[in-house]
């Protein structure tokens, strides 16, 4: 389906759950957030029910994230489901690699076909500093597995955030080049302060809104058209097409700022 704007919306972010196991600086704020209660978020069966709406409709690739999506339980099996809904072309999953080395081969015979691994630093230091733990050792070990289990186009995706790892990034460039990684640079954004088109370093997300194709599926149902925009539409489960036309219809020309949500539950 087209928006307003003469974009053709053909892929879908879901936010599984807005649990995560680490605390990134640029992500969450120090002292926690309110979670919402489990019972709050949407089941695998509605995740599905939606999906299948929206393959109608044109979406053809999917990606998980959260939160951290590989803390809730079980989804591979999710996955699972989702590969088998007729117009859903990749089921692709970003995730801080943490719990990758456990998971990773369930999730290749799920029909996983992709992962993004976020990583902003080899160093254990300043990982410690944007993570606020010391799992690097987890998440290169993750790396490793998600190789071995035969993962094709993995990609890592590096935060450049000034003062902490802009000198990191030759490391990091050079690091993919030996295991075979693609390599993604985000420009650090503030949800909350107007969003810039300009970038503060070369970097290859955020996209441009022109180029935007996406919308986002948050944990507990609310379809975001925009990560830039505090518009978002509650999924009627009884008219679930509506509720995505209406969001796809609604989707912003450009990006201004979101006050009412935070990345850990939009999913970046
Ligand atoms: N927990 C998973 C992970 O970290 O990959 C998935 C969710 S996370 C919100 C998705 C992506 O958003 C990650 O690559 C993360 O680095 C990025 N992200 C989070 N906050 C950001 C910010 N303020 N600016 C740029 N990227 C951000
Ligand atoms: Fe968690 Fe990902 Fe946010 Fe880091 S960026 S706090 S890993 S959701």
């Amino acid at each position: 389906m087209f928006d307003r704007y003469n974009r053709r919306i053909s892929y879908l972010r879901i936010s599984v759950t807005d649990r995560c196991n680490l605390r990134c600086i640029y992500c969450m704020p120090p002292r926690g957030v309110p979670l919402h209660p489990r019972d709050g978020i949407l089941s695998y069966e509605e995740i599905v029910r939606i999906v299948e709406e929206a393959a109608r409709l044109g979406i053809s690739k999917i990606r998980l994230t959260g939160g951290e999506p590989l803390v809730r339980k079980n989804i591979d099996h999710l996955i699972l489901y989702l590969k088998n809904i007729k117009g859903v072309k990749e089921v692709a999953l970003t995730t801080n690699g943490v719990l990758l080395s456990k998971m990773a081969v369930d999730l290749r015979q799920a029909g996983l076909d992709r992962i993004n691994i976020s990583l902003d630093t080899l160093d254990p230091e300043k990982y410690r500093t944007l993570t606020g733990s010391s799992d690097l050792d987890k998440v290169l070990e993750g790396i490793e597995a998600t190789l071995k289990a035969g993962f094709k186009n993995t990609k890592l995706n590096m935060v450049l955030i000034p003062d902490i790892n802009l000198g990191c990034v030759e490391k990091m460039e050079e690091f993919c080049r030996e295991k075979g990684l693609l390599f993604q640079r985000i420009n650090h954004y503030f949800l909350n302060e107007l969003l810039t088109t300009q970038q503060n370093y070369e970097a290859e997300r955020p996209l441009p809104c022109e180029q935007c194709n996406r919308i986002r599926l948050t944990a507990d149902g609310k379809l975001k058209p925009c990560l830039f925009s505090d518009r978002e539409y509650p999924v009627d489960l009884k008219d679930i097409t509506s509720s995505l036309q209406e969001a796809i219809i609604n989707k912003p020309e450009h990006g201004m700022r979101c006050t009412v949500r935070g990345n850990w539950e939009i999913g970046g």
